[in-house]
This record gives C-alpha cells, structure tokens and sequence, in this order.
C-alpha cells in the first residue's frame, strides 16, 4: 500500500508514462487485461434552487426549478424508452422541499418504473437530514426502504480546509462528508467517490484528499474529474492531459481498496478516454442519454460505447449502476 509520502513524491517526480504502466499492471490483476465496462443511466437533476453556494456552481445563474413529481415520472419514461437501466437522481440542497417529495419520487422510481436509483450527495443528505429533524441514520433507512440503492460521490470536489474555503465554504467539511458517507456503507448502501481537479489545489491538496477517501475505504468506483468552467467565481486552470492521466495512474495505484476507477471520458474526450484506459482505468461510467441530438464529446449510445472500447482495445462490458 502506498504511503501518503510515496504517493506524493510519485505525483511530484516520478515520470507519467511509469505511472501510467504501474497502474496499468495493478488493473490487469484486479480485471484482467480486456474487459472495460460502462453502464446506461439518465441523470435528472430535481432542483438547481440550493442554499450553499459553491463558487464553480452555474446553479444560481440559471431560473430556478424544482420538479414536479409528473416532470419526474415524463422524465424516467423517457429515459426507458432511451435505454437507460438506472437513474441518478440529483439536485441542490433546497430547503422548500418537505421529505414525502423524496420519498414518492424514489418510489416512483423504483417500486413504480423498476430503476434503480442512485440518489442524494453527501450534502444533500445531511441537509435533508438536517432540515427535516430527523436523524440520518433514519433517513436512510427511509430511502433505502422507498427505493434508494446507491449514494454518489459527489460534493467531494477537494476536501482540504484551505481548497473547501476556496471553492465551497457552506459545504461539510471533509469530517462531515466521511460521516455520511460510512453512515450510508452501515446502511448497506453502494457508494462511488470522486476528486475534482484544474482549480489552486497543491500537490498535497490532492493526496490529502485521496488519503480521507481510502481512510473511510467501502467505496466501490472512483472517478477523477477536472473542473468545467461554470463560472467566473473561482480560480480554475487548465488541466493537460498528461497531468490528467498521472491522476488516473496515481488513484488507480493509491486505492487497493477500491475496485473501480472511471474515465470521465465526458470532461476529458474520447482520445484521452482511451489512453487512460491504459493508466489504471477500468470503467468509462454512463453512457450520456440525451433529449435531443448534439454533438459532445461524451459517449451518447449503447454502439458508442462498445464501438469506443472495442477501438481502443478492450472488450466491453455493460454493467448495472452498482457495478
Ligand atoms: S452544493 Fe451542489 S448544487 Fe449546491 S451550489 Fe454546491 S455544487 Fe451547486
């Protein structure tokens, strides 16, 4: 297992393409050397109204909404008719919302429609929590009876005080996140984990935060991001590739406690996607189900998908939300 130290030292001086290579032989073991998978979810955001104001969120800038349960059901019927086997249900911490909407909508999902459903960052729950006086522990068993099956990583961006102040102030603390995050693996429920990278985080910023993550451990994927230029709110910088993939080598080699690591081959690109399936990755997580046809560099069909990790080299495997 790799020391917080080694991994540091790894990030600052060792070169990429060794990186890249030791992590690609720790994948081969853990998966073999052809499978890649991917799944097929839709993602419907209930709500952008959200009290905690993170400087890189586009939320605020745009009219508020929060979705009816009929926009729900219209939304996930579409999604079926797509393809998708999942949905993740997502939104910001909106304090109007009592908790029956949380809980029909979870059943409309998933005792009605027959999704499973990934729902509910770390902060949402604690707020939901929070705000409906009720315990989490009590709230998940709620979700988890209403439907719930996996909780995202999401929220997680950087969880170093100096990086929280910087980017989300009003968000848990990285003490907070964990606690909701191990309460949710008590509960039974599947969780990811993620880090987010391209604003004035350090080198020790990133293996601080890699280091709570493996620390708490239960996570079953993880999956590094690189910050979208949503606003003019917070320092963001661009991210090259090779820093990218030196990211995806270092998690892949960092986590021997999570099996997953995922190519976010939609912030990063389909040509980088495939090399980082050489440096640690074994997943290119969902396909991007969308309502009308645009061109993204995401991956936007089932034959995407397969033809994107046949082309790259690999055998595709279509997995379901939980892996
Ligand atoms: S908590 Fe989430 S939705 Fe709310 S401002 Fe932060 S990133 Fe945006």
């Amino acid at each position: 297992m790799l020391s917080v130290a080694e991994a540091l030292k790894l990030w600052k001086k060792t070169d990429w393409t060794e990186l890249a290579k030791a992590a690609h032989d720790m994948r081969v073991q853990m998966h073999g050397k052809k499978k890649v998978s991917y799944t097929v979810f839709r993602i419907i955001n209930y709500t952008n109204v959200c009290k905690i104001g993170c400087s890189f969120c586009s939320f605020k800038n745009t009219k508020q909404y929060t979705l009816s349960l009929k926009q729900i059901r219209a939304e996930a019927l579409k999604a079926k008719k797509q393809g998708a086997s999942a949905i993740f249900f997502q939104g910001g911490v909106n304090p109007n919302i009592p908790l029956d909407y949380y809980l029909e909508a979870l059943e409309l999902l998933n005792k009605n429609l027959g999704f499973p459903v990934r729902a509910f960052s770390p902060v949402e729950l604690f707020h939901i929590a929070k705000d409906n006086k009720i315990s989490l522990p009590k709230l998940l068993q709620k979700f988890k009876a209403a439907g719930l099956s996996s909780v995202p990583g999401a929220g997680a961006e950087i969880m170093t005080a100096r990086m929280r102040k910087i980017l989300s102030p009003k968000k848990l603390s990285a003490k907070q996140w964990c606690n909701v995050m191990s309460e949710c693996h008590e509960q039974g429920l599947k969780t990811s984990a993620n880090i987010v990278i391209g604003s004035s985080e350090s080198p020790e910023d990133i293996v601080e935060h890699l280091n709570y993550i493996r620390e708490l451990g239960g996570f079953q994927s993880f999956i590094p991001w690189v910050f979208q230029p949503q606003t003019d709110n917070f320092p963001i910088r661009h991210v090259t590739g090779v820093e990218y993939i030196k990211l995806v080598a270092l998690c892949r080699l960092f986590f021997h406690n999570i099996p997953n690591i995922e190519v976010s081959v939609l912030g990063m690109g389909k040509a980088l996607g495939e090399v980082a399936l050489y440096a640690g990755a074994n997943d290119i997580s969902s396909v991007v189900l969308k309502e009308r046809v645009m061109r993204s560099q995401g991956i936007e069909s089932v034959e995407d998908a397969e033809l994107f990790i046949r082309n790259a080299g690999f055998e595709p495997v279509r997995r379901g939300i939980n892996y």
